[in-house]
C-alpha cells in the first residue's frame, strides 16, 4: 500500500501517526509510548541512541547528548557528539529514522513517505533543513504542513464550512507559537504568528525546583530525582487540587516529602503564562482582527492541559477555548490527516493542495493557453476571455489541456465540448471561460457566450490526480524541449500575425485603395510580398522584421480606414 505517514518533529517530543481503517493513529514504541523524547544521545564508538533511553542521559553525559536540536534546524553550526560531527539535520534524522523503525515494528510494513510538521514562522533554510533530515531518514518528504495547520485539521476545523479564523495557541515544553489562520473554502492561511522559542513548561518546571531546592543543597542526580518528582506532581495537580511528593532516600537516609495544591503551582506558573499575553496581543495585531472576529481558539503543547492556561486564554480571547483534542498529540493526529489526504486514504475532507500541472485550452494556432498555472493552491478559480478567428463562426470547441508545453498537442488533453454562439464577424464573439479546480480536485469547466448568456459546464475529473512519475516525465520534456517550444510558439504567433495583417490590408486597399497614390500602394505590395516570403521560407526573424515593415509600411492605409469608418457613421 502506498501510505503516507505523519510526523510531529518537535523541539521537547516527537511522534508518529498513520491512517488506520479511516482513522488517524498515532503509533507506540516498543515500551508502549507514543511521545518520542526529541533527544539523542552518541557514546564514542558506538550507535546512537534516541528517545527515552537518550533522555536520560541528558544528566549523565550532558556532552554526547543533545535536546531541543529543532532550535538549531536551518543552520550550519557542527555539533560534536561522541567524537563525531554532525549538523543540526543529522540529528533531525536520526529522530525520524526511530521514528520510521518504530512505525515499521509495529505496521509490520515498510513506511517510505511522510508529512512532517514544522512551525508556521519557520523560514525557508529551516523547513529544506527540515526535508533534508526526513530523506536522510529514508523517507520521501511527500509535504512540510505548518503545526497550527495540522492541528486545525485535527480538531477537523477544515470542516467548517466557509470562512473561518482560528486561534492556535500553542504553549509546549520550550517553546510559544501563537498562530492565526483563516481559513477559506479549505484552505488555511497563516495571517499572523508570533511567539517565544524560550518560552514553556521547562520555565513552570524551573520555578518549581527553585521552590523546592530552596531546602537543600543538592547535586545533580539528586536535582534531576527532584525535578522528575516536582514534573510529576505538575501534571497530576491540572486534575487534582492537591499532591504529595515524596521521594525516598533523597538525602541519604532522609526521605524528601512535601505537599503541593494547585494554587501554588498556579502562583509559580503565573509568570510564564502571563509572559504569552503580549505575544497573543500582538498577533491579533498583525492579523488585524480583534478577538471577537475569532471562530474558535484551539490549544496545542501540554501545558495547555494546566487549568491555569484554560482560564488566561479564554481571558485573553474572550472565550472558553476548544479543548476536544489532545494538546500533546494534535499537530501528530492533523499531521496523519494531511499524509491520508495525500495518499487517498482520506476522501470526505477537502484537499489542502496545488494543481501538479498547468491547465489551459488550445488557442488559435494549435498554441496552449494556460489558464491555471502548475502549483496553484486549490481550491482556485480563474478565467479569461477568447474570440473567433474567422468570421462566421457559429461555435468554438474548447479544448481543455493539461501540461508544461507550449504547443497545444504537446500537452494531455483532458476532454473537449463546444460551445455554440451567434454568427458575427471574426473577433466579435465574446467567449469567457473559466476553470474551477474545487476543493476535491475537480476541474469544473465553464464557457459562456457573453452576449447571449449561453453557457455550458462540464466536469473533468482527472486533472489533479496525475501520478508523480507524470509529472515529473512532463516538467523534464518542458525543460527538454522550451527551446524549440518556445520558437515554435514565437513562429506560431508571427505567422498568426502576419495572416491577419495580409486580410486586413487587402480589405483595406479594397475600401480606400483609391486614395492612395501608386508609389505608396507599390511600397505596400512590396512589403506583403516580403511578408509571404518570409511565410514560405519559414523564418522567424525575417517574418518578424516583415510584420513590422508591413506594419509601418500602412500607417496611412490604417488611418484611413478609420476616418472612413468615422465619416460613415457621422453620415448615418
Ligand atoms: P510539548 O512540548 O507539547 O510536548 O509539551 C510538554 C510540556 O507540557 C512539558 O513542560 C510538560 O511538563 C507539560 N505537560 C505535559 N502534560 C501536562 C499536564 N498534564 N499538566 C501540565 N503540564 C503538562
Amino acid at each position: 500500500m502506498d501510505e503516507i505517514v505523519g510526523i510531529d518533529l518537535g523541539t521537547t517530543n516527537s511522534l508518529i501517526g498513520v491512517m488506520e481503517a479511516g482513522f488517524p493513529v498515532l503509533i507506540a514504541d516498543e515500551n508502549g509510548a507514543r511521545l518520542t523524547p526529541s533527544v539523542v544521545h552518541v557514546a564514542e564508538n558506538g550507535p546512537p541512541i534516541v528517545g527515552n533511553a537518550a533522555a536520560r542521559m541528558l544528566a549523565v553525559q550532558p556532552a554526547n547528548t543533545i535536546a531541543s536540536v529543532k532550535r538549531l534546524m536551518g543552520t550550519a553550526r557542527r555539533l560534536n557528539l561522541g567524537g563525531r560531527e554532525f549538523l543540526p539535520e543529522n540529528i533531525s534524522a536520526l529522530i525520524l529514522q526511530k521514528l520510521k523503525g518504530d512505525a515499521e515494528r509495529a505496521l509490520q510494513r515498510q513506511v517510505s513517505r511522510a508529512v512532517i510538521t514544522v512551525p508556521a514562522y519557520f523560514n525557508d533554510a529551516q523547513r529544506h533543513a527540515t526535508k533534508r533530515a526526513g530523506e536522510l531518514a529514508g523517507f520521501s518528504v511527500e509535504r512540510i504542513v505548518n503545526e497550527p495547520t495540522a492541528a486545525a485539521l485535527a480538531y477537523g476545523l477544515d470542516k467548517l464550512e466557509t470562512r473561518a479564523k482560528i486561534a492556535v495557541y500553542d504553549l509546549g515544553g520550550g517553546t510559544f507559537d501563537i498562530s492565526i489562520l483563516e481559513l477559506n473554502n479549505g484552505v488555511f492561511e497563516v495571517l499572523a504568528t508570533n511567539g517565544n522559542t524560550h518560552l514553556g513548561g521547562d520555565d513552570i518546571d524551573r520555578a518549581l525546583l527553585d521552590r523546592f531546592a530552596e531546602t537543600g543543597n543538592r547535586g545533580p542526580e539528586k536535582m534531576a530525582r527532584l525535578r522528575e518528582a516536582v514534573v510529576a506532581a505538575k501534571h497530576r495537580l491540572s486534575t487534582e487540587e492537591m499532591v504529595t511528593v515524596d521521594i525516598p532516600f533523597l538525602d541519604g537516609g532522609e526521605s524528601f516529602h512535601c505537599e503541593l495544591t494547585r494554587q501554588e503551582l498556579e502562583r509559580i506558573a503565573a509568570p510564564t503564562v502571563e509572559k504569552t499575553r503580549q505575544h497573543c496581543r500582538r498577533a491579533l495585531a498583525d492579523a488585524k482582527i480583534s478577538p471577537a472576529d475569532l471562530d474558535d481558539v484551539i490549544l496545542v503543547g501540554g501545558v495547555t492541559r494546566m487549568p491555569l492556561v484554560r482560564r488566561f486564554v479564554a481571558e485573553i480571547f474572550g472565550r472558553e477555548p476548544n479543548t476536544s483534542q489532545n494538546p500533546d498529540e494534535a499537530v501528530a493526529t492533523g499531521a496523519t490527516i494531511q499524509a491520508g489526504i495525500l495518499s487517498g486514504a482520506v476522501r470526505d475532507v477537502v484537499l489542502l493542495d496545488v494543481t501538479p500541472l498547468s491547465l489551459g485550452i488550445e488557442t488559435f494556432g494549435g498554441l496552449m493557453n494556460v489558464i491555471i498555472p502548475r502549483n496553484s493552491t486549490i481550491p482556485i478559480k480563474a478565467g479569461e476571455m477568447f474570440t473567433t478567428a474567422v468570421s462566421n463562426q457559429r461555435a468554438m470547441t474548447i479544448k481543455v489541456l493539461q501540461g508544461e508545453r507550449e504547443m497545444a498537442r504537446d500537452n494531455w488533453p483532458l476532454g473537449q465540448f463546444e460551445i455554440d454562439f451567434e454568427p458575427a464577424a471574426k473577433g466579435m464573439p465574446r467567449v469567457g471561460v473559466q476553470f474551477e479546480i474545487d476543493a476535491n480536485g475537480i476541474l469544473h469547466v465553464l464557457a459562456r457566450d457573453t452576449k447571449t448568456g449561453a453557457e455550458k459546464i462540464v466536469e473533468i475529473n482527472s486533472a489533479v490526480d496525475v501520478s508523480d512519475e507524470a509529472v515529473e516525465a512532463m516538467l523534464a520534456d518542458s525543460l527538454e524541449h522550451a527551446f524549440d517550444d518556445m520558437s515554435e510558439r514565437g513562429w506560431t504567433e508571427a505567422s498568426l500575425k502576419s495572416q491577419e495583417m495580409l486580410t486586413g490590408v487587402d480589405s483595406a486597399l479594397a475600401l480606400v485603395g483609391d486614395e492612395f497614390d501608386e508609389t505608396e500602394k507599390e511600397a505596400i505590395s512590396a512589403a506583403m510580398a516580403k511578408v509571404r516570403d518570409a511565410l514560405e521560407r519559414r523564418e522567424l526573424q525575417r517574418l518578424k522584421q516583415a510584420n513590422a515593415d508591413l506594419d509601418a509600411a500602412t500607417q496611412h492605409l490604417a488611418a484611413a480606414v478609420v476616418e472612413k469608418a468615422m465619416a460613415g457613421d457621422s453620415r448615418r
